[in-house]
């Protein structure tokens, strides 16, 4: 067990996990029903900016930032407000990465721990292929060599 010292409140508390790293249970409840304020005040106020959600819900912006990180939060198309893909920087409304380097780091991670049997298949082919030719290359050669 870790005791720690509530962010919010100032008390001590046994930290026992959880996304809310720095807050006593107390604090995580009350953070709990400001989320779900925010969360309503975004589906009443869909062109609502990001400082203005902070203002009328009394939340500090960085922690509207990490629940739509968390992808807790969802804005809609019409929403002002963006955040940076963590990879590549396009403005994008939920989560850590746009759909295109989401789909790279998927693909990355299939091409390591699965054995994407279309592509090394044609990777043999193209090997094949090659000493073939240079097979008929040195066959060549020896039936020049013969003459
Ligand atoms: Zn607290
Ligand atoms: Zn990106």
């Amino acid at each position: 067990m870790e005791v720690r010292n509530c962010k919010s409140c100032g008390r001590l508390y046994n930290y026992i996990g959880g996304s809310y790293k720095n807050l006593c249970p107390n604090c995580v409840n009350s953070m709990e029903d400001k989320f779900a304020e925010v969360r309503d005040y975004i589906e009443k106020n869909r062109v609502a900016t990001m400082p203005q959600i902070s203002k009328d819900c009394d939340v500090r912006m960085e922690q509207i930032e990490r629940w739509v990180r968390e992808e807790r939060l969802f804005f809609s198309d019409d929403s002002p407000i963006g955040i940076d893909c963590e990879s590549c920087g396009v403005t994008i409304k939920s989560g850590r990465y746009c759909p295109a380097c989401k789909n790279k780091m998927t693909n990355v991670l299939s091409d390591l721990y699965h054995d994407d049997s279309s592509r090394s298949d044609r990777a043999k082919t193209d090997n094949d292929s090659e000493r073939t030719k240079f097979l008929s290359r040195e066959f060549i050669d020896k039936v020049n060599k013969q003459k």
